[in-house]
């Protein structure tokens, strides 16, 4: 294997672009910001999507899907939502390239220019709900419960693999609703979809709150929102869930009939997960080894790898290796077997490492002749000797255990980066040598926030749905509150 990865504790952000990279998983394209899923970043992707996906038709939604290009002048009909798009589109303006006529290449032919400029989509509220006008015309129509698989393009300037990308993969899920409690309720109930999704599948902990008026979707009237706390001591948004309202359908003019006769808007919510949810896989659990992965989301959940000196013993190995392989199938476990004999034992079990295979079976003509077998796991990194009979049962405990160390690992790591503060030195104290959440008293205005946003870069991640009640005083401007918000600097 080539040179060890950086230190997280001499340069967290290098360590994270170099196992992005080696671990083979995604890697810078030609253009600034956007992004090549590689194959193995693309299986635990495909996973992610496949178990979202079930989520989402549990709870009664259907996939569809809707243009890449939007006209311009959709956007300009929700004024909030515009305001908050467009300093970051891509816009569309011809549709033909040309022969320059002195020979110097290819360029944008200027007779070929679009009569409307189209705008890539940042995201879909305003064409989906102009195609909702057409679909909705009474309470029969309703709810409308559609979610879309795409990619999406928001020109970031400061981008990484991953988190924040200029082109990234999303779902979006956009639902219309007779009343404002069936809006919310939805809301909520995706909130919690993802909640769930984070906490059981990612192994990672999430906060659950509602986001202050300076953080909200532009053209929503409340933003959910999970939370997710990083190793380095920054948080991270994982996923939105969005209460609109009845913005978009008076925009686009999206009535109904209702059951007792009258006109009404319909109630809108959109609610979102990206490929940022890999980019907080790998900093909330990996270490300085390489990847950590929760087995509920390895593409490879065990690797075999045999330890042998000649052929015959790699013959008598192989047998019982795919045996172990066969039965660990029959559980539904993802096996593979590394039987090349171009690389040696030490080299696999490093890159296996990097990888994040969670198990590791080591077999070697000894181990044979005992009737055992090395299992090392990633997460601790323990290895033990096992009897092979019943070693599939063995394992397919190991990979539960794994699961639930590793959220009860960075469980632990999230609560203890959580610290109350009550003045304004203490707030810029722990922000700059502990980092983590720091639950502090808010006056609620937009200035304060910007105020506090300017001079420590920590900004309100959510104000948490289950906040106790407590008085207390703003630590800026020393205002009353009745309850603490959770800051942090994030990515
Ligand atoms: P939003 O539509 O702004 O609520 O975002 C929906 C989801 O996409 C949220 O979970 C965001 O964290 C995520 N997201 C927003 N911008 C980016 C980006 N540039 N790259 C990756 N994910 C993003």
């Amino acid at each position: 294997m080539s040179k060890s990865l950086p230190k997280r504790s001499e340069d967290y952000s290098l360590w994270y672009n170099e196992l992005v990279k080696r671990a083979g998983l995604a890697e810078n394209s030609p253009v600034r910001g956007c992004m090549v899923i590689k194959p193995y970043g693309y299986a635990i992707w495909e996973k992610m999507q496949r178990i979202l996906d079930d989520m989402f038709k549990k709870t009664g939604h259907s996939n569809a899907y809707f243009p890449l290009f939007i006209p311009k002048s959709f956007f300009s009909k929700e004024a909030n939502h515009v305001e908050g798009f467009a300093k970051e589109c891509a816009v569309v303006t011809h549709y033909r390239l040309k022969n320059a006529e002195d020979g110097s290449g290819i360029v944008v032919d200027p007779d070929a220019r679009l009569e409307e400029e189209l705008i890539v989509r940042p995201t879909s509220e305003t064409v989906i709900w102009n195609t909702y006008k057409n679909w909705i015309q009474s309470y029969r129509d309703l709810p409308l419960l559609l979610n879309q698989w795409a990619n999406v393009v928001r020109w970031e300037m400061r981008t990484r693999l991953f988190l924040r990308t200029s082109e990234f993969l999303w779902q979006e899920g956009h639902t219309a609703h007779a009343t404002a409690q069936e809006a919310i309720a939805e809301t909520e109930q995706m909130l919690g979809v993802y909640a769930e999704f984070a906490e059981k599948y990612m192994a990672v902990p999430v906060v659950r709150g509602v986001k202050s008026p300076n953080e909200r979707f532009a053209g929503a009237l409340e933003t959910y929102c999970i939370e997710a706390m990083m190793q380095d001591g920054k948080a991270l948004q994982a996923g939105t869930s969005h209460f609109l309202g009845q913005n978009f359908a008076k925009a686009f003019d999206v009535k109904f009939a209702t059951k007792e006769g009258g006109l009404e808007y319909v109630w809108g919510t959109s609610w979102g997960v990206s490929t940022r949810l890999m980019g907080a896989l790998i900093m909330a659990h990996s270490d300085d080894d390489g990847l950590v992965l929760p087995p509920m989301l390895a593409p490879i959940q065990v690797v075999i790898i045999p330890v042998f000196f000649n052929e015959t013993q790699l013959a008598q190995i192989s047998e019982k290796a795919k045996q172990i392989k066969q039965a660990l199938e029959v559980r539904g476990i993802s096996v593979k077997f590394d039987d090349r004999d171009t690389q040696k034992p030490g080299w696999k079990f490093a890159e296996y490492e990097l990888q994040g295979v969670p198990v590791r079976i080591a077999i070697g003509a000894r181990d044979l002749e005992n009737g055992t077998a090395e299992v090392a796991r990633r997460d601790t990194k323990v290895k033990t000797t096992y009897p092979l009979e019943n070693l599939d049962a063995q394992v397919a405990d190991l990979l539960n255990e794994i699961q639930e160390n590793i959220y009860q690992k960075a469980f632990q790591f999230r609560e203890e980066h959580i610290t109350k503060v009550d003045s304004y030195e203490e707030f810029k104290n722990v922000l700059d040598t502990k980092g983590g959440f720091v639950l502090a008293h808010w006056d609620g205005t937009p200035e304060t926030e910007e105020r506090i946003k300017e001079e420590t870069k920590a900004t309100i991640r959510c104000i948490a749905l289950d906040a106790e009640a407590e008085e207390g005083t703003c630590i800026l401007t020393g205002k009353p509150s009745g309850r603490r918000v959770h800051f942090a600097r994030a990515y």
